[in-house]
Order: C-alpha cells, then sequence, then structure tokens
C-alpha cells in the first residue's frame, strides 16, 4: 500500500500552501542553482546538485501535487540558464521530474518518511532507495546535455557520473534534514542554556577543525565526524542533520576552491574524494542517529513499561491495602462481637459457677442435691470452656494471639497435666501410664498456660475416645538414645526435693510429646477432617461431649510454637498424636503456690480480714460475698467507683477486690485515686473482670492494681489471691466429712411401721418400688427429706443391698 506522507504523516496541509509553493519552489530551487554554480570547479562541474534533494523533500512534505509546481520550476531555470533548444529543454525537465517522481514514490513506498532516522532500518533502505531514479535523469540528462552542446559526447561518461553522484549526494543530505524540520520535535531535547553553550562549542569545534582541514592543508577532514557522532548522541535529529549539512557545505566550498587534501590534479579525483566525503559523513551520523533514537525509544518504552508495572503495583497495593482493612475491619468487628457476647456471656456464668461452688462447700446439701449442684458447676464449667476455646479460636483467625512465654518448672508442669488426666482416666477405668525421659530439663521457657492446653486436649481426646486399653503419655528429648525412662505409673507426684538432677546441657533442647491410646481410631480420611473447627468424627454420643474446637486450636498454638501436629491411627486400634517443640532452657523458675485440692477452706488464722468489693452487678458481689464471709472474712459492698472510694476512706478495708467497667466511675480511676493518697499506697487491690482483652488486665495493672482475676470467678484463684496479697494461712476441714456428719446428725428415721414396704422392696430388689416407697416416706413429713435423699441416693448408685441393710436395723423384730 503506497504510504501518503500528506494525508497520513503529517498535519493538514491547505491547498492555499501548494499555490504558494508553485511560486516559492522555482524562488528556492533557483537560489539552490546558483549557490551550485558557485560552488562549481571553472567547467561547471559541481560536487553536488541541492536541487534534487530539495524536490524530493517537497514530494514527501507535501505530495504529489506539488509535481506541477516543480515541473514549472526546472522548466523556468533550464530554459533561461542552461539550454538553448526548447524542446530540449521539456524533455530535461520532464526527465528530471520522473527522477524526483520515482525517488518520493520509493521513499514513500518502502518507508514511512516520518520515521526515516528513527529505525536504522529505515536509514538502510534509504540508501538502498536513492542511487535508483538518478540512474534515468543521470543517463538521460547527459545525454540531452551532448546534444545541446553543453558536454562534448567524448565526456559523457564522466559527467554522467558526476550528475548522478550530485544527485545521489543531495539527495543523501538535503531530504532527511528538510524532513525533521517538518516533524514534531522530539520532546526529550530541551533548549536549556546548557544545550544551547554545548551546541555552540561543537560548531566551533567544526569550524575550526574544517579551518585546519581546508586552509591549514593538513588531512584532517575526518576528525569532523567526531563532532558529529557528538551531535547525534547529544542533540536531536534537527540539530545533527543541519551540521552534516553545514560540515558538508564547508569541504565543497573548500575543496571547490583549492583547499584540503580532496585536491587532486584530476578534478574528477578531487570531486570523487570529496562525494564520497559527504556520504560518509552524512551516512555515519544518520545510522548513529537512528540507533541513538532507536536506543530512546527502547529506554522510553522500558520506561513506560516500568511505569505501568509500578502503577500496576501502586494499584493492585492499594487494592489489596483496601481489602485487608475492610478484613480487618470485618475481623475487628467479629472479634468485637465475640469479646462483647463473651463479657456478656461471663457475667451470668460468675453467678452460676460462683454459687455452684459455694454450695458445693455448704454443709446442709444432701448428696443428691450436691450431685445436682455438681453437675451446675460441670455444665458452666463446659459453657465457660467453649466461650474460651472460640475466643481463643476467633483471636487466632484475626491473628492476635501470641504466646506469653516464661520460665518455669516444667516437670512440676508435667506432673500439673498427668494430675488432671489421671483422674479422668481412673474414673473411666482405664490405664493411665506416663513416661518423662531423665533427660528432660528442669525449666524451660515457653507459654505455661497454652502448652498445657494443648496437651489437656490430646490427652483429654485420648482418654474420651478410649473405653478399653488406656492412654501412654510420654515425654522426651529428642536425638538423645540413652535416655532413661521413668515409668511414671507407681510414681507419686514429683516435690521440689525429689527433682531429678537433669545432664542435659543443649541450650535449646528440641522435646517431643506424645499422646498414645488403644481407643477407636481416626480413619485417614477423617484424620484430614478433625483440625478444622467444629469437625467431630465418629460416635454421636462421644461428640456430645466436646465442641470440636480443640484440635484446631491446638494445632495453632503448637504453629505458633514452630511445630506441627503430627497424627497415626488405625480405626479400633488406637491413634498417636505427637508434636516436637524445641524450648529454651530457663535457669529460674517460680513454683505457683497451691491450695490443697481435696480439701475446704473454712476459716483463716489471725484477725478478721476487711475486704471491700466494688462492682456495679449485685449478683457479681453476691458470689464474692457468699465466698468469703462464709470462711470468715468481714465484706463490704459498693456499686460504683465513687461509692467505693467512699467506703474504702470511711472502712479502710485490707484488701479491695473492683470491677473494671462501671458506671459514675469506673476501677481503674477509683484505683487511680486510691493510689494516689497516702493511706492506700499498700492496700491491695485486685481487679475482677468478665473482659478479655489483653490490654485491659494491663491498664488495670498499670493503674496500680496488683492482680487480675477473671470472671467467671474461680474459687480456689480468689483463695491464692487473697492468700498472696494478705499472707494468710488457711483453716481447711474435709468436705466429705462434714457433710457425712451434718447429714447424720439431722437425719430422722420414719417409724418402722412406715420402713416395712421399703424394707421389702429393698429385699426384692425392685428398684421402681424402693424409689417410690422413700418418696411416699418423704412426703408424709419434710422432717424425714434429709433420709430419703440419703436412701434415693443410694438408689442412683444401685446399692439396693445397702439399703436393705441400713433398714433393718430400724425395723423392729415384729
Ligand atoms: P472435641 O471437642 O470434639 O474433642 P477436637 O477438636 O479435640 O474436638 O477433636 C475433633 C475430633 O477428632 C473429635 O471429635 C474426634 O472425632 C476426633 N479425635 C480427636 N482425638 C481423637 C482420638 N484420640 N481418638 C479418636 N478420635 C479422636
Amino acid at each position: 500500500m503506497q504510504k501518503s506522507i500528506t494525508t497520513k504523516k503529517f498535519s493538514f496541509v491547505p491547498d492555499r500552501t501548494i499555490l504558494i509553493a508553485a511560486l516559492v519552489i522555482p524562488a528556492i530551487h533557483f537560489c539552490l542553482v546558483k549557490w551550485a554554480v558557485s560552488m562549481s570547479y571553472e567547467n561547471g562541474v559541481t560536487p553536488i546538485w541541492p536541487s534534487s534533494g530539495f524536490y524530493v523533500a517537497c514530494i514527501l512534505v507535501l505530495g504529489y501535487r506539488v509535481l506541477p509546481a516543480i515541473f514549472l520550476s526546472e522548466l523556468i531555470i533550464n530554459i533561461s540558464l542552461f539550454y538553448k533548444y526548447p524542446a530540449i529543454t521539456i524533455v530535461v525537465s520532464i526527465v528530471n521530474v520522473l527522477d524526483i517522481l520515482i525517488s518520493g514514490f520509493l521513499i514513500n513506498r518502502f518507508i514511512n518518511p516520518r520515521n526515516l532516522l528513527k529505525r536504522s532500518g529505515n536509514v538502510f533502505k534509504f540508501i538502498m532507495l536513492i542511487p535508483i531514479s538518478p540512474l534515468l535523469s543521470s543517463t538521460f540528462g547527459v545525454a540531452l546535455q551532448c546534444l545541446d552542446g553543453i558536454t562534448s559526447w567524448t565526456a559523457y561518461g564522466e559527467a554522467w557520473r558526476i550528475w548522478y553522484c550530485g544527485t545521489i549526494a543531495s539527495v543523501l543530505i538535503i531530504v532527511p534534514a528538510i524532513l525533521t524540520w517538518f516533524q514534531k520535535p522530539e520532546p526529550q531535547i530541551q533548549l536549556t542554556w546548557q544545550a544551547i553553550g554545548e551546541f555552540t562549542l561543537l560548531l566551533l569545534s567544526l569550524i575550526i577543525i574544517s579551518r585546519i582541514a581546508f586552509l591549514g592543508g593538513y588531512p584532517l577532514e575526518y576528525m569532523l565526524i567526531p563532532p558529529l557522532i557528538w551531535s547525534a548522541f547529544r542533540f536531536g535529529q534537527r540539530q545533527a542533520t543541519l551540521l552534516v549539512i553545514i560540515v558538508n557545505a564547508i569541504a565543497i566550498y573548500g575543496t571547490i576552491h583549492g583547499f584540503g587534501s580532496f585536491i587532486k590534479p584530476s578534478v574528477n579525483e578531487s570531486l570523487l574524494l570529496l562525494q564520497s566525503f559527504i556520504c560518509v559523513v552524512a551516512l555515519t551520523t544518520f545510522v548513529l542517529l537512528a540507533v541513538v533514537n532507536e536506543n530512546k525509544r527502547a529506554q522510553a518504552k522500558l520506561k513506560k513499561a516500568k511505569d505501568e508495572l509500578e502503577q500496576r503495583v501502586q494499584e493492585r497495593t492499594a487494592e489489596l491495602k483496601e481489602a485487608k482493612l475492610a478484613a480487618d475491619t470485618a475481623n475487628q468487628a467479629k472479634s468485637e462481637f465475640l469479646a462483647n457476647m463473651s463479657h456478656e456471656l461471663r457475667t451470668p456464668l460468675n453467678g452460676i459457677l460462683g454459687y455452684a461452688q459455694i454450695l458445693q462447700t455448704s454443709p446442709n446439701i444432701a448428696e443428691k442435691e450436691s450431685k445436682g449442684i455438681d453437675i451446675i458447676h460441670q455444665c458452666g464449667k463446659h459453657l465457660l470452656t467453649l466461650i474460651n476455646d472460640i475466643l481463643d479460636l476467633s483471636k487466632i483467625e484475626a491473628r492476635k494471639m501470641e504466646l506469653d512465654p516464661k520460665d518455669f518448672h516444667f516437670l512440676l508442669f508435667l506432673q500439673g497435666v498427668v494430675e488432671i488426666c489421671r483422674i479422668r482416666a481412673e474414673q473411666k477405668r482405664i490405664f493411665f501410664i506416663y513416661h518423662f525421659s531423665d533427660e528432660l530439663p528442669n525449666g524451660i521457657y515457653a507459654d505455661e498456660k497454652r502448652l498445657r492446653q494443648v496437651l489437656i486436649n490430646l490427652l483429654g481426646n485420648a482418654i474420651k475416645f478410649t473405653d478399653e486399653g488406656g492412654v501412654t503419655f510420654k515425654v522426651e528429648v529428642i536425638g538423645n538414645r540413652e535416655s532413661v525412662m521413668r515409668n511414671g505409673k507407681e510414681q507419686l507426684p514429683i516435690t521440689n526435693s525429689q527433682l531429678p538432677i537433669t545432664n542435659y546441657q543443649l541450650q535449646n533442647p528440641k522435646i517431643r510429646f506424645q499422646i498414645e491410646d488403644t481407643g477407636v481410631g481416626i480413619t485417614p480420611q477423617q484424620i484430614e477432617k478433625i483440625f478444622l473447627p467444629f469437625e467431630q468424627v465418629g460416635k454421636t454420643e462421644k461428640q456430645a461431649e466436646g465442641t470440636g474446637l480443640g484440635l484446631a486450636i491446638s494445632r495453632k498454638v503448637v504453629a505458633l510454637m514452630n511445630s506441627v501436629i503430627e497424627v497415626q491411627s488405625q480405626p479400633g486400634k488406637g491413634s498417636i498424636f505427637w508434636f516436637e517443640v524445641e524450648f529454651p532452657l530457663a535457669e529460674e523458675w517460680t513454683e505457683t503456690p497451691k491450695i490443697a485440692q481435696q480439701k475446704t477452706v473454712i476459716g483463716f488464722e489471725g484477725k478478721k480480714r476487711k475486704i471491700l468489693i466494688v462492682d456495679d452487678r449485685w449478683e457479681n458481689r453476691s458470689v464474692v460475698e457468699s465466698l468469703l464471709k462464709s470462711i470468715g472474712f468481714e465484706v463490704f459492698e459498693a456499686s460504683n467507683g465513687e461509692e467505693g472510694l467512699d467506703k474504702a476512706f470511711q472502712l479502710q478495708p485490707d484488701l479491695i477486690i473492683t470491677d473494671l467497667a462501671m458506671p459514675v466511675m469506673d476501677g481503674i480511676a477509683m484505683t487511680k485515686h486510691l493510689r494516689s493518697h497516702v493511706d492506700f499506697q499498700d492496700v491491695p487491690i485486685i481487679v475482677s473482670s468478665a473482659s478479655v482483652f489483653d490490654f485491659h488486665r494491663q491498664q488495670a495493672l498499670d493503674a496500680g492494681c496488683d492482680d487480675f482475676l477473671p470472671k467467671p470467678i474461680e474459687a480456689q484463684e480468689l483463695l491464692l489471691q487473697l492468700q498472696n496479697h494478705l499472707q494468710l494461712t488457711w483453716i481447711y476441714g474435709n468436705k466429705d466429712e462434714f457433710i457425712t456428719n451434718a447429714v447424720e446428725a439431722e437425719m430422722i428415721i420414719p417409724s418402722s411401721l412406715e420402713l416395712v414396704e421399703l424394707y421389702q422392696a429393698a429385699q426384692r430388689c425392685d428398684v421402681a418400688d424402693i424409689e417410690a416407697e422413700t418418696r411416699r416416706i418423704q412426703q408424709l413429713d419434710a422432717k424425714y427429706t434429709v433420709f430419703a435423699n440419703n436412701i434415693l441416693a443410694l438408689v442412683d448408685d444401685f446399692e439396693v443391698e445397702a439399703i436393705a441393710t441400713f433398714i433393718q436395723s430400724y425395723i423392729l423384730p415384729q
């Protein structure tokens, strides 16, 4: 497809311009001819015919419509300056116009003139195309000159070569120079003072070199090429092509006037040297311009790609930030919701669990009711575990769970875990064995609470899912083959004095925890599921005992310790769960004081202590009050911080237990007030809150509180904190003895007449009748309630024989 520079490549040129061109082109042609003539040898031979280049450029810039103007221009000048015969003039003009037309056509056809100096490929094509059409003009033109008598036929060959080379040289240096001026200026070339200075310097250097070469007679013409190369690198196409023209003009002028090293005895030889110089200078500069341009374009493309990439990265980052923000907000909302929900649930649970604990120690409760209270306590605890688990999981999901490592006594810790699990195993009548390697370090630095949570979950599952056989718990240091195992089945709990001295030397021993059971096992398909939240597999009756959250949490906690929980299991045979964690050794550890588990605190030694409870919820105050009053504390209450302050100054309590969030004045503000007063610098203040946020605990401690007691309140934990802060020595009483004695003391036995039916039912081992008869007796009189409760408790345990023996002693022989 033919390329039209006028319509496609350049901006719109109005037809008026063509009319102007018809006037301007002949005028310029005239000037150029005059200039060429001035630069010709005495015999009229000129090394370059500038009009040829000018015409081709006109076609490329203005289109083929300027051909008539060119023809006109040729006619006028040829007839007025060169040829005698009009017919020859017309033919010469036609031939010249044809030459121009062919050149223009070929360049338009094969090169996009706008990009002539922008691609090295275009420069190459240009060099290949421009020698074609002058073949025609020089062949016919010189022949017509001979016919006209301007040139002799003997000099045809010489004249042909000069015409041919002169046309090529003209097109070569003039076309690119004119085209560049009709293009948009290159944006990267800016007219700064520095650029102007540099260009002036370049021009000066060209003039100096030209002067030395042409006037000084030194053969330095080719030294003109380096400044041109410089211009190609440092300036745009316009400047470089202009300089090419200037350099060539100097070279032509110098040579024609007999200066420089191109001067040879033969004019033809001189011309040949000069024309080859013109071509070398122009070609070198143009090729360089094209390469520099390609390089710049490649750089620009690269920069554009980089910018686009940066832009895309920025957009993507912004999108990700937005998504993260949305996710964080959603997570935050979820966490807040869960935290608030858990706070709301904990408050009533505080009442339930608190009173369950108080009632458990009450001496006036019959065994059946006591069992009911135990169940309330267990259910409450279960609910609390569930709330805590959900909260843990949401913390993990919101990536807010962090480990809180401390130095602690590892062996005592393991012993504690074993104690909890052994009781459960005993209740299920399965064996529970533990092996602790002799190489285990005494103290480690780890998150004791989280490690205990994981172990109790794995051990709890093992016991829960095992009905026959038992559970083996192994803890060992990895990589030490000669570790001696201590079989813990018969072993007594370790006390501080019995602790083995380990000779373990490593700084961060890797410890393997393994829990093996002979229980129901898990199928390979189930193994994939069990670590997902709320996933439970196997028999449904066991599922009811759990939540399906334990393993999900344990896995995440172990992941925080940089490890994974592994499982091997065979359905029907049992499972092995294990994980390996590196723990730093601990040099110092504190042993957590304990309150004897099996004994009930019934009082404390020394004077009566005053405790002030500040809480806006009456049920919370009531729980603590009941717990503490029953063991001899003098308890006072306040329903907000302000009231708390008044009571504190009025009563001078030995210890204050305060809630955090309260109307009028919160616990933190109250603590700060108290701490600023000299009388309350050392009075212990315990914060008791259902808040699950760690920062609340920290805030409380920063405000001057001494301890934090989570709600729902654990009686043991409360007593422990009181013991710590008030240096108390507890007085214990055994709960079981206490209750049995109380029951016996109050039990009123019905008359033997009333007991006959019951006795007979017991002898028949008819549980339903025993129960019905007992209830009948109970309804006879409220005073028989304790008796009835005792019998019903025995019924629950199927102790029918014991019932018969018991009643027999109260029935008269008749
Ligand atoms: P759950 O509260 O139900 O015990 P977990 O997340 O701790 O929740 O356990 C998920 C499920 O994995 C359990 O419901 C049980 O089906 C299975 N599982 C866990 N440990 C064992 C085990 N030792 N033997 C058999 N099944 C187990």
